[in-house]
């Protein structure tokens, strides 16, 4: 067995201590050394072995392919970010003027050209601000304009975002009393305006995300509820910011703003495809009360999610939009030559239509036409565990890897997977 200081004299694990550290790397050595006692590696081949364990990065996290054709994979991280969000994040990263005024070298407001970037990109708002995710700003709202008071929301939009995590329960947390108006499939203005007496707080109007009921169903629209005399929240979910002609059923903060809504609270990597965070949109006064509430500091976000959420807003069209909005008959094109590529080297694939998602709790009824490469399910395991894993889906029998959001900068990345287990 070669000794352990032995090996991490190898050059390059010496190289790799310094850039992910020493404990790192000495664990890889020590699972070479364990597959030399099992016998299923040479002993000469120790450092060679440890030196491909390595990971890429010190963060523990994987970059992964996501070719499950699921835009908005919750467990895959939801929104992959733009590569000027990417960048943004880099320049950030060390002592940056994120909260001072480098003109007058004072204090200035923490992440002030996010926060214009966001309110210039909303013109209906008449402030903003950003928490930590979704979750935080409904907190946030609940805590500041409702604890110990009643929040009125319908019994439709009691809802589950995921993970055994429910929405009511999130707002009682925060010692705020739910208000439930209306029936599962039908909840009017005047269930609204009948529930209405000295310990509200505010009306909650939750867009039903991951989920629709269709049939004998109908609802008081922002509109309507805009007319009583009641601050009225909406939690729109997905964080568009204006309409997209291809997500009809999406509600956008500015039509809400517009609609008569005082505050709209949504995900900032959801279907705005920026870094977690939760927008919080509307009424300036509104917005100072929540910027003020003690528990803000304990919600406030990074000046890494800062520095992204604000290239996501100012920068080119995000990975997010540009996976929505791709032509099928490229994806098709684009999905073929690899197909042929990997056929040529005898691969059993074949080229299969499919249907892509929006998915991360967005949008359920829209089904996006895309193409896919067809392989034996018994890739899949593998796949997810090679040098750069990829994630397909499996269905009918068959592993399917749909390239809708896959950067196009991967296919050769992709290609040398498949080839791997093949
Ligand atoms: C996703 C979602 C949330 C939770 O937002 P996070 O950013 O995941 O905390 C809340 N409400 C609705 C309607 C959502 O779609």
């Amino acid at each position: 067995m070669p000794r352990t200081d032995v090996v991490l004299a190898d050059p390059r694990l010496r190289d790799a201590a310094g850039r992910l550290g020493r404990p790192a790397v000495k664990a890889a050595v020590s699972a070479a050394q364990q597959l030399v006692r099992e016998g299923s590696l040479s002993p000469e081949s120790v450092a060679d072995a440890a030196v491909s364990a390595l990971p890429g990065t010190a963060g523990g996290l994987r970059p992964v392919l996501n070719a499950t054709g699921v835009v908005l994979h919750t467990n895959l991280g939801r929104a992959p970010l733009s590569d000027a969000a990417r960048e943004a994040i880099a320049a950030a990263a060390g002592n940056t003027d994120v909260e001072m005024d480098l003109v007058t070298g004072r204090r200035a407001k923490r992440g002030r050209t996010a926060l214009a970037a966001l309110r210039g990109s909303v013109p209906d708002a008449g402030d903003v601000h950003v928490v930590n995710n979704g979750a935080a700003a409904l907190v946030l709202a609940a805590t500041a304009l409702a604890a110990g008071r009643e929040i009125i929301v319908s019994r439709g939009e009691m809802v589950e975002i995921g993970d055994g995590f429910r929405l009511p329960d999130l707002l009682e947390s925060t010692g705020a009393r739910l208000r439930e108006v209306g029936t599962t499939n039908r909840t009017s203005i005047q269930d609204y305006e009948k529930a209405i007496n000295p310990a509200s707080g505010f009306i909650l109007k939750v867009h039903p995300s991951n989920f629709s009921i269709t049939g004998f169903t109908s609802g008081a629209t922002i509109k309507e509820l805009s007319g009583l005399d009641i601050p009225l929240i909406s939690d729109i979910g997905s964080g568009l910011l204006k309409p997209d002609p291809l997500l009809p059923g999406e509600p956008d903060a500015a039509t809400t703003l517009r609609d008569g809504a005082d505050l709209v609270i949504a995900s900032g990597d959801k279907l705005l495809g920026g870094p977690q965070a939760g927008l919080i949109l509307g009424d300036a006064t509104l917005v100072e009360r929540l910027r003020r509430h003690p528990l803000a500091r304990a919600l406030r976000v990074d000046k890494l999610t800062l520095a992204a959420l604000q290239a996501t807003i100012d920068g080119p069209p995000t990975p997010v939009r540009q996976a929505l909005h791709l032509d099928a008959a490229l994806l098709r094109d684009r999905t073929e030559s690899v197909r042929a590529c990997l056929a040529e080297k005898g691969v059993p694939v074949t080229l299969t239509e499919s249907v892509a998602v929006v998915g991360g709790g967005g949008a359920p009824d829209v089904r996006l036409p895309s193409w896919s490469l067809s392989l034996p399910e018994a890739y899949a395991v593998s796949l997810r565990q090679g040098a750069t894993p990829v994630v397909g889906r499996v269905e009918r029998g068959r592993l399917l890897l749909d390239l809708r959001c896959v950067p196009a900068t991967s296919d050769e990345d992709l290609i040398a997977a498949v080839l791997a287990v093949a």
